[in-house]
């Protein structure tokens, strides 16, 4: 009677992976239990966590060809595109959220357009815009029900929320990916979304793990933008700032417990020094508390499923 926070399947978001093909399972080796999907393993995978109990899936789409203009991530037969058309005819009472971002249709990795000097490498920030505000755009038109700016360019929300809107697309809300830092944790997701970077490091978009105050300008700008959800992420090493982020702005907040998280998790377990099941569901429940309304995770379909039981 006196717990104070509650973790409910309803809170969930399934991160899911989407490649050509057909019976495509590929398995992604530092994320045990995840797996690169052909479109008709995808909508197996996603009936499945609806079934469970999880409302809603943020997509991820590896595809065939990379250019320097990230043309993948806005073409009308994109991979993410058709993933999103045939997850809306198949189940469509499943929420179906995109990933907006360049990194994985770029050839050189980036999340943005890339000047290549003599010398250094610069992320044109400005230019990007346009693609990543094309890209949301089209995910909507495919039928997305939110999209999620994963990018960290300046002045993306504003951008996408122009294009959409402008396109007739009002009632798209977009949860920005408000405070990501630039972590260590996001190593084995490199490998699942193949968006390592060929040079440098994202460092000069994403945030300094040391800074908390800039987090909340961050947050504060993407508001004023227009997002409507505002996502702190990774999760668990950043639990006093979704505290604050919650705390400040009183805004609808998600926490991404991101794949170093879950893979760390996953490891200490298969060598039977943690036990999986209690680490993860005290894990979500120390988001919540932190104040994360919604739970982005790995582990949605095995957690909804304990949480039944
Ligand atoms: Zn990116």
């Amino acid at each position: 009677m006196v717990r104070e926070t509650r973790l409910h399947p309803s809170q969930f978001v399934l991160p899911l992976f989407v490649r050509s093909g057909r019976k495509v399972r590929r398995p992604i080796a530092a994320m045990p239990g995840v797996c690169q999907l052909s479109l008709d393993e995808l909508v197996i995978e996603a009936a499945g966590a609806f079934a469970a109990g999880v409302p809603a899936v943020l997509l991820f789409g590896i595809p065939d060809t990379k250019d320097d203009k990230a043309s993948g991530a806005y073409a009308a037969k994109g991979i993410v595109q058709q993933a999103v058309r045939l997850l809306k005819k198949e189940l469509p009472q499943l929420l179906v959220i995109t990933d907006v971002c360049l990194c994985e249709y770029m050839s050189h990795g980036h999340c943005g357009i890339v000047h290549q000097g003599k010398t250094s490498a610069q992320i044109l920030n400005d230019p990007s815009l346009k693609l990543l505000a094309r890209a949301a755009a089209s995910h909507a038109e495919a039928g997305a029900d939110m999209v999620a700016p994963s990018d960290m360019m300046d002045g993306r929300v504003r951008a996408i929320r122009q294009e959409l809107d402008n396109r007739g697309l009002e009632e798209i809300p977009i949860m920005s990916y408000a405070s990501k830092f630039a972590s260590a944790f996001y190593g084995p997701f490199r490998e699942a979304a193949e968006s390592a970077p060929k040079f440098g490091d994202r460092r000069g978009y994403q945030m300094d793990a040391a800074n908390g105050a800039e987090a909340l300008r961050e947050v504060a700008l993407d508001i004023q933008e227009g997002a409507d959800i505002v996502m702190v992420k990774p999760a668990l090493a950043y639990l006093d700032i979704l505290h604050r982020v919650k705390t400040q702005f009183g805004y609808p907040t998600a926490a991404y417990a991101v794949s170093g998280e879950y893979s760390m998790i996953k490891a200490a377990a298969a060598n039977g020094w943690i036990d999986e099941r209690a680490v993860t569901l005290e894990t979500l429940l120390a988001l919540r508390r932190a104040g994360a309304d919604v739970l982005i995770t790995y582990s949605a379909v095995d957690a909804a499923r304990w949480l039944k039981e």
